[in-house]
């Protein structure tokens, strides 16, 4: 019961009902954001746009999708970091400009929103909300470049930290990710179509191949029946968030190319053996504790029982600011069944605490069912520090872990017992590609990959350090500190690129020259006849379209 959920972004192109499509995509994404959505369609070159705050089944029916041509469509669905909750922040964001009509949806979020922002004011430039992502489509129209290609590059080199975007032109469809790649972005192929998703999770919807995660630091654009790749900026190291395996993303979903599903019960299973306990149940918090209560219960052989049953049809009425509102809020989602858990000693297992007012109700909750013990399991390390980059958290100060030990959050959330999963437990959980510098872990331990310009929490190392993961360094006059992603070299690299094979994880050679590639040609680029059997995960699949 942690954070709230980001955004969940969805594009297709060309598919015929593309607007429908996307309206089931944005449906598998709603567990990202449910405070708003958006549908930007294209038919002959021109833009139609639906959007409105509320979830995507209010917002979406069949007149407003019969207002939504064409064969290609980019979708949103919010919940608000950067930009509050407001309708005017509803994505996608679509103007009038130089390139014509370009529309943008966003996951992430930027970490130079204000100095962009001010900057781009006093040239005289105007915004209609405080949304982060406004800030790069008016980075875009007012690029030096004389094409929107060159002008979406010249605007991603600009931006700082978390971006997943998906950009609709008058002829092209784009999606793009941060160098760091914080936030997900998968790509797939149905019917001849490439379609982008946050998640996997919609393309099993929609019944579409997945073909890879569209890299960090990548541009892929999609202009009728050709793709062709861009790397705007030098390559760093990734830093994918290791919170959208404890908590965001669907169990179901593949994310940085690894099942969400098998993450959380490795979690679980690491957990039991951390933090062994007698008990005569393993209970999970539903639905966020489930995986990893199957992993708890996989490791200790102690019997696993849906002993807390959550009403999925609560909306947002009752997560608001109060916290007494908050409070009656977990009684409303979740009730425990008291028979499973009369006399029991029970594991309760839940992926975070966060304030640890919500915990200390389950608890609570659990007890007065009549379990005999309550021992708390926690399938992440204590939250110590704030997010930047596209999660919305409480202020460092308002973290139960920020500043307690864990016997005083036991005492708080009055648990028998408590116990959380280490740092090196998680990064073995997540399989960390480069021994604990393959993903964010911000959150756990104050280590910013990027320092956002001037907001609390001040991370816990200062920018002058370097860390021992290595991540802080000082940079440049800016003050920006991370490692440089705008280094030197930046202007000379080839500014149009395809990584060989589009397998993945490839950042480009210098030498290596422009590639495109056709969309259902003989061969793809990867080398596979199209209908082959799909490739292994990581690697570019294939599906019968030849979409590479
Ligand atoms: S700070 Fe935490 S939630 Fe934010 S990107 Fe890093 S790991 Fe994810």
């Amino acid at each position: 019961m942690p954070f709230r959920d980001e955004c969940g972004v969805f594009g297709i192109s060309p598919q015929s009902e593309a607007a429908r499509q996307t309206y089931l995509g944005l449906y598998a994404l709603q567990h990202r954001g449910q405070e708003a959505a958006g549908i930007c369609s294209r038919e002959d070159g021109k833009l139609f746009l639906h959007k409105a705050q509320g979830h995507v089944a209010d917002i979406f029916d069949q007149p407003t999708l019969d207002s939504l041509p064409g064969d290609t469509a980019i979708g949103h669905t919010r919940y608000s970091t950067t930009g509050g909750n407001v309708a005017s922040a509803a994505h996608p964001f679509l103007i009038h400009g130089r390139f014509g009509q370009v529309a943008l949806c966003h996951n992430g979020n930027l970490t130079n929103t204000e100095a962009l922002r001010t900057e781009l004011i006093k040239e005289g430039h105007t915004f209609t909300s405080p949304s982060d992502s406004e800030v790069i489509l008016a980075l875009i129209n007012r690029a030096q470049s004389t094409n929107v290609d060159d002008a979406v590059v010249e605007a991603l080199q600009r931006c700082e930290g978390a971006f997943s975007l998906l950009i609709l032109t008058a002829d092209a469809i784009m999606a793009a990710r941060d160098p760091r790649g914080f936030r997900p972005l998968a790509m797939g192929e149905l019917a001849g179509a490439v379609v982008f998703s946050s998640e996997t999770c919609a393309f099993d919807l929609l019944g579409a191949n997945y073909l890879r995660q569209v890299e960090p630091g990548e541009l892929v654009i999609v202009r009728g029946t050709t793709a062709r790749s861009r790397f705007p900026r030098p390559k760093v190291q990734p830093k994918p968030c290791s919170f959208e395996h404890v908590y965001f993303a669907r169990p179901d979903s593949n994310v940085f190319d690894r099942t969400v599903m098998a993450t959380r019960r490795e979690m679980g299973r690491r957990l039991a053996r951390r933090h062994p306990v007698e008990a005569d149940l393993v209970v999970p918090v539903p639905d966020s504790g489930m995986s990893a209560a199957l992993g708890y219960a996989d490791a200790s052989g102690i019997p696993f029982e849906f002993g807390m049953i959550r009403n999925h049809y609560v909306g947002r009425t009752f997560i608001e600011p109060k916290q007494s509102i908050r409070s009656f809020g977990v009684k409303v989602k979740l009730n425990p069944v008291r028979d499973l858990l009369e006399g029991k000693r029970v594991v309760l297992v839940d992926d975070s605490i966060v304030r640890g007012t919500t915990s200390k109700k389950i608890v609570e909750m659990v007890r007065a069912a009549g379990a005999k013990e309550v021992h708390l399991r926690i399938s992440s390390p204590p939250t110590t520090h704030s997010c930047f980059y596209g999660i919305d958290t409480p202020s460092r100060e308002q973290l139960i872990a920020f500043n307690r030990d864990v016997e005083a959050i036991r005492a708080f959330v009055n648990a028998d017992t408590l116990g959380y999963l280490t740092l090196e437990d998680l990064q073995a959980s997540v399989r960390d590609p480069d021994g604990g510098e393959g993903f964010c872990y911000a959150c756990f331990t104050g280590e910013y990959p990027v320092i956002p310009e001037s907001k609390e929490p001040v991370p816990k190392s200062s920018c002058a350090a370097t860390t021992s993961g290595g991540m802080l360094r000082k940079e440049g006059p800016a003050g920006r500190c991370g490692p440089s992603s705008k280094g030197p070299d930046a202007a000379e690299r080839p500014p149009d690129v395809v990584p060989p094979g589009w397998g993945g994880g490839r950042h480009p050679a210098a030498s290596d020259s422009n590639r495109v590639e056709a969309l259902g040609s003989s061969r793809l680029p990867c080398g596979v006849p199209p209908g082959a059997p799909s490739a292994t995960r990581g690697d570019f699949g294939t599906g019968s379209s030849g979409v590479c």
